[in-house]
């Protein structure tokens, strides 16, 4: 933006320069030929010395034009007091070359006066009608040839001044408007999609305020979020993503009225801005948009599939506060993708607690490690054949004192989205390998502790180095520590690969976690050398009922053989589940069945 401003500035700088230099050169050229005519002329003495004057002026102005900064910047204003001098020079000739005194004084005062007042536009304006009727005047009156010749040359030359002063103005002026509506454009549109961007969007908002307040019309904001949108980025590249995005904006235009602004709030997201609006109406648009994503985005010959999950919020009836409309608006998104995507929701009492206690959440986990708050309870594996406890999963448990007891299913995704994760990770960490020594010291049975890494603390270079750190504390085999990590990191699989044999290198086995409820198939796992694939408890739950299910398990029971991987269940709850998973080549399980998750001093008493 400044940049653009400065751009702009330097063209007109260099328009007012080229004119400066033209009147200094016109004029100097013209007082020359005066000064060189004296002898038909009956200059007095002083008369020359004061035309010279002028001359020399003219060509230092010129000489500086180049040369000086200062003139160069300041050239509209040099080149404006220029004018006055050439006016006033070609006033002083025809005062030396005729009898006309009176004429020539007017305009003297007449120049001056405006020069005292600054209205350049009426000089201008008066230069180019009454000026030159003034000077055609005295030619006809006066007789001498050689005074008509420098009349006519003054007129031409004065004529000349104006309108190229004139016309640079006009032209600077479209010019700046020109930039100015470029400029306007693309702070405004996103470069993209060619539709409003997110800095337009606060405007708009600032708009509808006042014209609740002014005329009760209310609005409403949808926030569009492109469910599985990385997919496409993945799958086909940035290019098919892009014109992917393309489409979207269109099919979004396309679907509501030409008075509603569509922005695009960020990557994915979109926002629609309805004036006037009420919820039946919205419901209609909503589901409009649905239906234009129903049929794929064609992106030369590639068709790709994408859906809008959509949050609707309503000024003023979801809050007195304008600027709470997107939060909102984004909440109910959430709300939309999280039961299950391709869906609208409108913001609703309780989503707005959602978002408190979220918020609460946030800012109370902030200070939870330091306070202490944290503690692990641990979960028994157990080999069936035998009964006996090969495995124990380490499960962060949070008490705070305003909240009592938070689930790490609800606060575990917030300290991902917050990077709370990182030092909280590393809390669980340390406690896991000061516990295993200690129950080492005691003389406890030694089994492997399971510990969950978040795909955040992945990216993190730091996670190698810091379980490093800590086995080396407390002076622990590394084969008393297991990494779990969920399926879905296992999507990125060269990367996934580089930290599976990484840590595997320094003697900790990988676990995938609650294998089944990704997007990671079984034949990623041939790529992925893990140790242990945990089959997530969803599969269980109608293990009893179901025959598909177990037919799944059954087919990745087979897979681990042939991959040499372990296999625990997790979340066997009753007899029968385990009976049938043991019968069907599955020995190791992990569930409420068996134990459930136990404090420290229960594991002692446990483990004993
Ligand atoms: P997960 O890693 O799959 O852990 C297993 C979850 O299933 C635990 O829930 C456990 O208490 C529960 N569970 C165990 N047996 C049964 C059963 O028989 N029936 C049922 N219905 N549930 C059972 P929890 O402790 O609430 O943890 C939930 C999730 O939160 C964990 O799933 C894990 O993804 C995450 N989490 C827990 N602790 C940590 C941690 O220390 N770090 C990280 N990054 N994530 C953690
Ligand atoms: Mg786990
Ligand atoms: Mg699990």
């Amino acid at each position: 933006m400044e940049k653009k401003d400065n751009k702009i500035n330097e063209t007109i700088a260099e328009e007012n320069v080229k004119l400066l230099r033209i009147i200094s050169t016109i004029s100097a050229l013209f007082l020359s030929i005066l000064l060189l005519m004296k002898k038909y002329s009956n200059l007095v003495t002083i008369q020359i010395y004061i035309v010279s004057v002028f001359v020399i002026l003219f060509v230092i102005i010129l000489i500086l034009s180049f040369t000086t900064k200062f003139v160069k910047r300041n050239a509209s204003k040099v080149m404006h007091i220029l004018y006055y001098f050439a006016s006033i020079a070609a006033i002083y000739a025809n005062y030396i070359y005729n009898d006309y005194l009176q004429f020539t004084m007017l305009l003297s005062v007449i120049t001056l006066s405006i020069l005292i007042i600054k209205e350049v536009k009426k000089l201008i304006n008066y230069i180019i009608v009454i000026y030159p009727i003034v000077l055609l005047s005295i030619v006809f009156i006066n007789q001498s040839l050689v005074f008509k010749f420098v009349t006519m040359v003054e007129i031409s030359v004065v004529f000349i001044i104006a309108f190229y002063n004139l016309n640079i103005e006009e032209k600077m002026k479209i010019k700046i408007a020109e930039s100015d509506n470029i400029i306007e454009k693309i702070a405004n549109t996103d470069t993209l999609t060619g539709i409003l961007n997110r800095h337009m969007l606060n405007n708009y908002l600032i708009e509808c305020k006042e014209n609740y307040l002014k005329n009760k019309e209310n609005c409403a904001v949808m926030f569009i979020d492109l469910d599985n949108f990385k997919n496409i980025n993945d799958a086909f590249g940035h290019n098919v993503g892009d014109d992917a995005l393309k489409l979207s904006a269109n099919k979004l235009k396309a679907s509501v009225r030409q008075s509603d602004n569509v922005f695009r709030y960020g990557g994915d997201e979109f926002i629609i801005l309805f004036k006037n609006i009420n919820k039946k109406e919205l419901n209609g648009f909503a589901n409009r948009i649905m239906e234009q994503f129903i049929e794929p985005l064609e992106v030369g010959v590639l068709e790709v599939y994408t859906s809008p999950s959509i949050g609707i919020s309503l000024y003023p009836d979801d809050s007195n506060e304008i600027e709470n409309i997107i939060r909102n608006a984004d909440a109910a998104m959430y709300r939309a993708k999280s039961t299950g995507k391709n869906t609208y929701k409108f913001f609703s009492k309780d989503i707005d607690a959602a978002l408190k206690r979220r918020a609460e959440i946030e800012s109370l986990l902030r200070r939870a490690v330091q306070n202490n708050e944290f503690t692990l309870a641990y979960q028994p594996q157990i080999e069936i054949s035998s009964g006996v406890t090969t495995g124990l999963e380490a499960l962060i448990r949070w008490n705070n004192k305003t909240l009592g007891n938070i689930t790490p299913s609800e606060f575990i995704p917030i300290a991902e989205e917050t990077g709370m994760i990182i030092p909280i990770g590393e809390w669980i960490v340390k406690t896991v390998c000061r516990q295993s020594k200690e129950w080492e010291r005691k003389g406890l049975n030694t089994v492997p502790i399971a510990v969950n890494v978040s795909g955040i603390q992945l990216k993190n270079s730091k996670l190698i180095y810091m379980l490093k750190k800590y086995l080396e504390e407390e002076n622990l085999s590394a084969k008393r520590i297991v990494v779990e990590f969920t399926e879905s990191i296992i999507q990125d699989t060269d990367k996934s690969l580089k930290i599976v044999k990484e840590l595997q290198n320094i003697g900790i086995k990988v676990a995938i976690d609650d294998f089944g409820t990704g997007y990671s198939s079984l034949s990623l796992l041939k790529d992925i050398p893990i140790d242990i694939l945990k089959i997530d408890s969803f599969f269980i739950k109608d293990i009893v009922t179901n025959k598909n299910t177990l037919e799944i398990i059954k087919l990745i029971i087979e897979m681990a053989k042939k991959l040499n991987f372990k296999i625990i269940v997790e979340g066997i709850e009753i007899e029968e589940q385990a009976r049938i998973v043991y019968e069907n080549g599955c020995n190791y399980v992990q569930g409420y069945f068996f134990s459930k998750p136990l404090n420290a001093h229960d594991v002692e008493q446990y483990l004993k």
